[in-house]
């Protein structure tokens, strides 16, 4: 290797000879080496021309720069050197979504006009007041919600059973149910009303576009109503002419009464519409952390499966893919990365952290890590009401260790050695 060569890569950088010094001998010759090797064309895939500590003249940015959004996302800022190609976007923030600000509390969706490669999936983040109601209304779409924060109260009626009634109150923690076409409510209780996460199986949905009550009646002529009910036309004099969507309202009666009340004739189905993790031990935990999944088996009226998934600081959720479906992340609590292979030799990495979504194409593998020093909490959600995965390890660890090898150059004592059933939280 000539001086000459090495000149005009590093020349520019400020303090040349201190760097140069601060990088060992080998690194330094690889990374010097490289252009030359490569001649005029493109670099290799998967090749990064690049130093560890990010000196070389290549790596300067002298442009503007967002340093808050630069200090939330280094993997973008400095990828590893695995990652390469295109891989699509797979991260938007709810602090980006529009807020519509309504008298009964807020809301604010990401959906595949967000994050184009959410397809499958859309979610909703929803605050409601103490008395503040989310209009009775109704979707194509299934309805799964995880309650954020506070309490409230929720009312349906299950068209599979005869109509009868469904009012039940939640709390952080609890999750529901709403098939397709059911109709429903929910209604912020005190002290605090009550803030929820609702995930969609359709990347198209938009929750300023449901079917409401109110909009229903008054684009239905007053004499149908009065026909349909047999009571007088005056009896709708006063539907609203504007849509009520997220209205404040006084608290609900107690929760029996409006039960019972509601009820009346069918009978209600308590229970049917809501899941409460809290009653159930974590599916899986290791040292890394814990899982807990709530699919049909535990929760028969569900069309989508989730997983909420707990990794301890310096854990991981392990290498794995989903080959039923997408997957649809909500980050909860505290920070994580997230690599997608996407075969061809493509693969990107993301940070995420509280109030983030990420998005997973079917079958494509991925991990995440927690990279930060509290405990990251995140939600897995799927358009499909069983939940599946295939662990890396799972994998290599019942193939022949022998044709691994022949792969990966491992040796055979590694592979023999990976642990039969699968972690989902690393280390075990
Ligand atoms: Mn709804
Ligand atoms: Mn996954």
């Amino acid at each position: 290797m000539s001086t000459e060569r090495e000149k005009p890569i590093d020349a520019g950088a400020a303090t040349t000879r201190r760097h140069f010094l601060s990088v060992s001998g080998a690194a330094l010759a690889a990374v010097v080496a490289a252009p030359a090797m490569e001649s005029q064309t493109a670099r290799p895939a998967g090749k990064q021309i690049t130093s560890p500590d990010h000196h070389l003249q290549n790596e300067t940015q002298p442009g503007p720069t967002n340093p808050a959004i630069e200090g939330e996302n280094p993997n973008s800022v400095w990828a590893p050197l695995s990652d390469n190609g295109s891989v699509q976007p797979f991260k938007y923030s709810f602090s980006l979504s529009h807020k519509e600000i309504d008298s009964g509390g807020w809301t604010r969706q990401v959906t595949v006009r967000d994050l184009p490669v959410s397809k499958t999936m859309a979610g909703v983040e929803m605050y409601l007041t103490p008395g503040g109601i989310r209009e009775l209304h109704w979707h194509v779409q299934a309805e799964w919600a995880f309650v954020i924060h506070g309490k409230g109260r929720i009312t349906a009626v299950d068209p599979t059973d005869g109509g009868k009634s469904f009012v039940n109150d939640v709390s952080a923690g609890d999750l529901w149910l709403f098939p397709g076409g059911t109709p429903h409510s929910i209604q912020g209780l005190g002290p605090e009303g009550v803030m929820f996460l609702l995930v969609f199986n359709d990347g198209a949905f938009n929750e300023f576009d449901t079917f409401l009550l109110s909009d229903y009646f008054h684009h239905t002529p007053k004499e149908v109503l009065a026909k349909n009910f047999s009571v007088p036309e005056s009896t709708f004099d006063k539907v609203p002419t504007e849509k009520l969507y997220i209205f404040q309202s006084e608290l609900p009666r107690p929760l029996e009464e409006e039960q019972k009340q509601a009820g009346e004739g069918t009978g209600d189905i308590d229970g049917k519409f809501v899941f409460r993790p809290a009653a159930m031990k974590p599916t899986k935990e290791t040292v890394g952390g814990s899982v807990k999944i709530v699919d049909r088996k535990l929760f028969p009226a569900t069309d989508i499966a989730a997983a909420i998934v707990t990794v301890k600081p310096g854990g991981m959720r392990e290498m794995h893919w989903h080959p039923l479906s997408d997957e649809w992340q909500y980050y909860v609590s505290g920070k994580g990365r997230m690599t997608i292979f996407d075969a061809a030799s493509a693969a990107r990495t993301e940070d995420f952290q509280a109030g983030d979504v990420g998005y997973v194409q079917i079958s494509r593998p991925h991990y995440v890590e927690n990279t930060g020093t509290e405990d990251l909490v995140f939600l897995e959600v799927f358009p499909n009401p069983v939940y599946q995965d295939i662990s890396t390890a799972e994998w290599l660890g019942h193939t022949p260790a022998r044709l691994v090898d022949e792969h990966i150059h491992t040796g055979e004592e590694f592979l023999k050695n990976i642990a039969k059933k699968e972690a989902i939280v690393v280390p075990l």
